[in-house]
């Protein structure tokens, strides 16, 4: 089982180290912010995770928590404001948001040097073109994850289930890129995709992001190939106190008896996007002091 917390938390114990020293040279700190629109449960869960990695590493991070009905000019409003606020080196509009309002729209009014999400087009056109900025931290996390554990991408067959701006293309771009941690033949199936099995099937590594349970069943995996479960799902469970736990997109039990590795949900791939996302915060403040 491949440990994304043990792997995060060492992680983050060098960023804390690296903001005490920025610190120490700046007088200042990383700053992000985070935009949180609505009560999505999910999405109150995982702003506080960030809030408390932020506060572990010793970077500042202020939650705007702004009302279900805000409306878009008002919430671009806002970011605008952030975008020319000299003490916020990173922002990020926690997703999804309510359907009124235009996802894309508003991801692109963020600043290309703060958007450490890296959604914005300038910086998904800066990883296609082999010149990253701002990486998704989900995908890096991803990439970093197969590096911890000796993976080695060169040359191998990886098969990502999953095309989203958010995971699935730029961690495509990213492991078969001209790099270290690239130079990997990658497919990528979706769900006009036919036959997927016939592709997972000769995978050393398959990664699988579609947000669907039993997407990747054991039949669809080659023995001692590498999974990285991505998804992260709720499932009613009446014998938790909050009524649910999360499972990924990948029947772990089964996988776990024939791949190599797998990656556990919770506990594989989210911990990492949160060492990513930290990792990309601090590289915006150090981006903008050397401005
Ligand atoms: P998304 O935007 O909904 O994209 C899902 C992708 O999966 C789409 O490309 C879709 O194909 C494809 N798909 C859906 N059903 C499929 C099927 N049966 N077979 C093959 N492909 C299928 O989701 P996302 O934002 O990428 O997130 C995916 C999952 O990862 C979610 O569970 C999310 O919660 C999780 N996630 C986790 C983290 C983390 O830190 N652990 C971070 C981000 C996301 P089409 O393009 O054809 O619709």
């Amino acid at each position: 089982m491949i440990d994304g917390k043990k792997i995060s938390i060492s992680i983050q114990n060098s960023l804390k180290e690296e903001i005490s020293k920025i610190k120490n040279i700046y007088n200042s700190v990383p700053k992000l912010v985070v935009v949180l629109v609505g009560n999505n449960p999910a999405s109150i869960s995982y702003v506080k995770a960030k809030e408390r990695a932020c506060e572990k590493a010793g970077i500042l991070c202020h939650v705007e928590r702004l009302e279900e009905n805000v409306s878009e000019s008002e919430l671009i409003k806002y970011i605008n404001e952030l975008n020319l606020d000299s003490e916020t080196h990173g922002m990020i509009v926690q997703l999804p948001l309510p359907k009124d309002l235009d996802e894309e729209k508003i991801i692109q009014s963020i600043s290309p040097i703060k958007d450490v999400d890296g959604l914005t087009n300038e910086n998904l056109g800066l990883l296609a073109s082999g010149n990253s900025r701002f990486v998704p931290a989900t995908p890096l996390g991803v990439q970093v994850l197969l590096n911890e554990i000796n993976a080695k991408t060169e040359g191998s067959n990886i098969v990502i289930i999953g095309r989203s701006k958010l995971v699935g293309i730029p961690l495509a771009l990213l492991l078969s890129s001209k790099s270290d941690l690239g130079n990997a033949s990658v497919t990528i199936c979706h769900s006009k995709s036919k036959n997927i099995k016939s592709h997972t099937i000769k995978a050393d590594i398959v990664v699988v992001a579609t947000g669907f349970p039993h997407t990747l069943t054991a039949d669809m995996v080659r023995k001692d190939s590498i999974v990285i479960d991505v998804g992260v799902n709720r499932i009613e469970d009446n014998t938790k106190k909050n009524g649910y736990r999360l499972i990924g997109d990948s029947d772990f039990e089964e996988i776990y008896e024939i791949a190599s590795k797998i990656t556990p949900v919770p506990g594989g791939v989210g911990p990492m996007t949160i060492a990513m996302l930290l990792k990309n915060v601090t590289k915006a403040f150090l981006l903008n002091v050397k401005k």
